[in-house]
């Protein structure tokens, strides 16, 4: 146990990847599903901004924890981050002029609706990877994704600016990425038409995922044919795949689907040995600190920006003091909480469970985690029945087909 701590500060020391800055905690939208609506247990928005001598010290961490990865990234998040332009502006200069011959990358995850010509010739200049929030045609998106205080949606002002960069930036345009949250209410047919067969986005990578259950506080309404639908498409997929439908017909929000599929049941399966290791964890959490990072404007540090911040659980330190290498540990070591349960879990090499789920904002819950268990197993199946199945009709994963980053629905 002691020589594994020892291990895990020393990656904690040398081996980040990313830092997240959260540059304010306002947003010109109010996102119904939005993690700081007021529906989850987590901070609500607020007019607080990160201040730039907070940035750099985010910045100089990143670096200082950096010695054994050669590339490094620094995103920006909110709330809206493009609120806060000049103070992004001057934290990417500054990370060029002190990232001492590391690759650098900056990405941002924004709602779309800042984007002027100002703002994208200079993200294009710095090449900051760029995730505009898109949940589909204008009847699903404006539904969510409505204007703060005023009765409007944002669909109109985002495909505005869509249309701009492709038109003006034309090479940058093509490195969008859609971050497309779906809502089971919603027709999943019109959603995924929308992105298969709309003429702006259709060639564009999306990053779909599901509303977040993680800490709200009710449950999610399903269309009745939510599924039918989604299992449908799916299956379209699987068939495009198999060379028996025209790739056209086929989702590409659910494209990434089959990266997920070929990087758990393939990829990640032969990088090991086939045998179960004597000592093992499940498969799923990350290293807290490890390889990315996530920082508040106050300065507290989370194992990243999909956990709550009103957790006491989830900071793991603060830009000041550094590091709380116990509480790192105990995140790490999640798999403890649950150990015989999962000593006997046949899941337990796919299991995609991660301290947040297991978070009751004051400690970490053995019975909240392990409710989880059901839908990872149900999801697990599904992998498994359709690597089996693609492969039983001659597919061959090792073929290279496409080189796009994935998501996990
Ligand atoms: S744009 Fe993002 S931060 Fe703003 S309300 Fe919507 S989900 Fe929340
Ligand atoms: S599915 Fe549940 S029991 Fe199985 S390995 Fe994951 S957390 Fe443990």
């Amino acid at each position: 146990m002691k020589n594994k701590n020892i291990s895990h500060v020393k990656i904690l020391q040398s081996k980040l990847g990313m830092i997240t800055l959260q540059v304010t905690q306002q947003c010109n939208l109010r996102c119904k599903y939005c993690a700081y609506s007021g529906e989850y247990d987590n901070r609500i928005h607020s007019n607080k901004r990160l201040s730039f001598e907070t940035a750099k010290k985010g910045i100089d961490f990143l670096f200082e924890h950096s010695y054994n990865s050669e590339q490094v990234g620094v995103g920006f998040y909110g709330g809206e981050p493009l609120l806060e332009f000049e103070l992004i502006k001057k934290c990417i200069e500054y990370s060029e002029a002190n990232s001492e011959g590391k690759e650098l990358i900056f990405s941002i995850t924004t709602n779309g609706t800042l984007l002027t010509k100002t703002v994208v010739e200079y993200l294009c200049s710095h090449n900051v990877s760029l995730v505009i929030s898109l949940d589909g045609p204008k009847n699903v998106h404006d539904k969510n994704r409505r204007f703060a205080g005023k009765d409007k949606g944002s669909f109109d002002i985002v495909m505005k600016n869509v249309e701009a960069i492709k038109k003006e930036f034309p090479e940058y345009y093509k490195k969008i990425i859609f971050s497309v949250v779906i809502d089971p209410l919603n027709d999943f047919s019109c959603v995924n038409e929308f992105f298969t067969t709309y003429d702006t986005i259709k060639d564009l990578h999306t990053l779909p995922s599901m509303i977040n259950q993680n800490y709200l506080k009710h449950d999610i309404k399903r269309n009745n044919d939510f599924s039918t639908k989604y299992g449908y498409e799916m299956f379209k997929v699987l068939l495009s795949k198999l060379g028996r439908l025209n790739k056209s017909y086929s989702s590409t929000i659910l494209e990434n689907y089959y990266f997920q599929l070929k990087r758990d049941m393939f990829e990640n399966r032969s990088n090991n040995d086939n045998r179960l290791p004597e000592k093992g964890h499940p498969s799923g959490p990350c290293v807290p600190g490890g390889t990315r990072l996530f920082m508040d404007v106050n300065g507290f540090l989370y194992p990243c920006e999909r956990v709550s911040e009103s957790s006491s659980v989830m900071r793991i330190g603060h830009i000041e003091s550094g590091f709380d290498v116990k509480k790192c540990f105990e995140l790490l070591n999640i798999g403890k909480i649950t150990e015989e349960a999962c000593k006997n879990c046949w899941a337990f090499r796919f299991c995609t469970s991660c301290c947040a789920i297991a978070d009751n904002l004051t400690g970490l819950s053995a019975e909240k985690k392990l409710s989880h268990c059901r839908s990872i197993k149900f999801n697990t199946e599904l992998l498994l029945k359709d690597y089996c199945t693609l492969s039983e009709f001659g597919f061959h994963f090792d073929e290279k087909i496409n080189n796009i980053k994935f998501g996990s629905l």
